[in-house]
């Protein structure tokens, strides 16, 4: 069975991947190696440990070093990251670091993550940034269809505040999906071990990713569920789809990532999470270090991520 809740049981079907379309995805994902991808996160945390933070009512809050490692990660692999940046916000300062890789169409899918934190922690959310960076390895020499667009936003943790200055302040019409990874690399494999937000029901061991979406993205979360155990590292994925555009104070737990700027604009955006503090004690205190973080899962969940920003790509 497709394990999908449903919240509104009358919407249009999704659209599944093809076997061979399933098979591309996968292929393009393969090649994860877990303990490089450990190296690449604990490199960005020693960049975070650097710095010190600005004391802020969530804890110290640190975004300087991070939002250079994304800018210089982007350089090393050969693209052209250019920044967005604002002081509007007072004491919030943002700087976003965007990088990209032309397709043939003008439309464009969106891979994000956030690179600010507090405390210096390696699942929230240096694994997302990670796994961004997988997917424009795997991307480089492939022909894309659609340009893929990363965005790395500043000021999540205070708000959404990167996230929310880009997209208000993009032209969006070209934009044909979001993949949002936020916290995607703890688990625990014990009965018990999980627990969900009130009026949904989830699998009582965390050993699931989330794939959240808005309506719109019914064809993303389809196909997470679908490329889930296909990947090298099986994964196994709970796809959530919100009501309408999941604007309702119940689902205010849904929202507490980067995807929800594109939700408010109607693009079809899924967000990645081992679901935080639903599942772990370490969720934004210092012990989100990472010898907490299961790489075998992270392995799997970096694999998603590049599956499902590759099917996004590719132009039906
Ligand atoms: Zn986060």
């Amino acid at each position: 069975m497709i394990p999908i809740l449903m919240m509104l049981a009358c919407m249009p079907a999704p659209q599944p991947l093809s076997k061979a379309q399933l098979r591309e995805a996968v292929g393009i994902a393969e090649g994860q190696d877990p303990d490089a991808l450990l190296a690449q996160v604990i490199s960005l945390v020693e960049a975070h440990e650097k710095e010190d933070p600005v004391r802020h009512p969530g804890g110290p809050h640190r975004r300087i070093n991070g939002t250079a490692w994304v800018f210089d990660r982007f350089t090393e692999l050969g693209l052209e990251p250019w920044i967005e940046e604002t002081d509007a916000d007072g004491e919030y300062p943002i700087t976003n670091v965007l990088a990209e890789i032309p397709g043939k169409s003008k439309e464009i899918v969106y891979v994000t993550s956030h690179h600010d934190v507090w405390y210096t922690p390696a699942d929230d959310n240096t694994s997302g940034v990670v796994a961004m960076f997988a997917a424009v390895e795997a991307f480089l020499d492939e022909d894309l269809d659609r340009t893929v667009r990363f965005a790395s936003f500043d000021q999540e943790e205070t708000g959404l505040r990167g996230s929310n200055y880009h997209y208000r302040n993009t032209d969006l019409d070209d934009v044909v999906a979001v993949v949002n990874m936020d916290a995607i690399a703890y688990a625990d494999r014990s009965p018990g071990s999980q627990s969900s937000p009130t009026g949904f029901s989830t699998p009582d061991v965390a050993d699931f990713i989330a794939v959240i979406g808005n309506q719109p993205a019914k064809d993303l979360l389809y196909w997470s569920t679908q490329l889930g155990p296909e990947l090298p590292h099986p994964l196994h994925v709970i796809a959530v789809y919100g009501v309408g555009d999941n604007d309702k104070y119940l689902l205010q737990d849904l929202h507490r990532s980067d995807q929800s700027m594109a939700w408010f604009e109607g693009i079809p955006a899924a967000f990645l999470t081992d679901t935080t503090n639903f599942r772990s004690s370490l969720y934004h205190t210092e012990g989100d270090t990472v010898d907490s973080l299961d790489p075998r899962f992270f392995a799997g969940s970096t694999e998603l991520v590049i599956a499902l920003a590759w099917a996004a790509q590719v132009q039906r």
